[in-house]
């Protein structure tokens, strides 16, 4: 049948020749192709003292907003843990008492809120089905970390700090998104 991919090789069963017994032809040509390797530019880096430049729609690891006045704006609908394929992200609700009106923007909020970092491919869907804006995903990385324990991130790391709000307008407007 005809490859679709027109890569398709017919491997042959022929007997090696005396030079081919040898191996040292394919040896020449094997080291041949690693020292051309040695000169050739390189294309990795050497992170994280040498970081890439990432494109403006990159999606890296995520923020929890908060409104103008400081107040968290999810209100523990879940919808984005109903959203995520890879079931990274997991919540605890709870209701807004008196007094806490300058901390949480809806009447509930989550009072846990974990994602998985392991689990998260970084599709972009849990920011998509928000209703509130509350999540976003942001160009930063997830850190390394040889414990598998920190890459659950608590609302610790998600929510933004009041004094180091993260912007996201500039991704969000360069992905053109609702566009048609
Ligand atoms: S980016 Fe995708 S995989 Fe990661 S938490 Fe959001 S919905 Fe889940
Ligand atoms: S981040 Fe958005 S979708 Fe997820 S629970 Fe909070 S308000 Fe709902």
């Amino acid at each position: 049948m005809e490859s679709l991919s027109n890569r398709k090789k017919v491997v042959s069963n022929k007997k090696m020749s005396f030079v081919e017994s040898l191996y040292l032809p394919a040896i020449v040509g094997g080291m041949w192709i690693t020292i051309k390797h040695m000169f050739k530019k390189h294309n990795t880096l050497k992170y994280p003292e040498q970081q890439r430049v990432f494109a403006p729609v990159y999606r890296g690891m995520h923020v929890l907003k908060r409104d103008e006045q400081g107040r968290e704006n999810c209100t523990a609908c879940g919808l984005c843990a109903v959203a995520c394929p890879a079931e990274a992200i997991t919540m605890v609700a709870a209701e807004r008492q008196k007094g806490e009106e300058n901390l949480y923007r809806e009447e509930k909020y989550a009072e846990s809120y974990e994602i998985n970092m392991l689990r998260c491919i970084f599709c972009g869907l849990c920011e998509e089905a928000c209703p509130k804006e509350a999540i976003f995903l942001t160009d930063r990385i997830v850190p390394t970390n040889f414990d598998r324990d920190e890459f659950v991130y608590g609302k610790d790391r998600l929510v933004e700090q009041l004094d180091n709000r993260i912007d996201i307008t500039v991704r969000q407007n360069t992905g053109k998104r609702g566009e048609k």
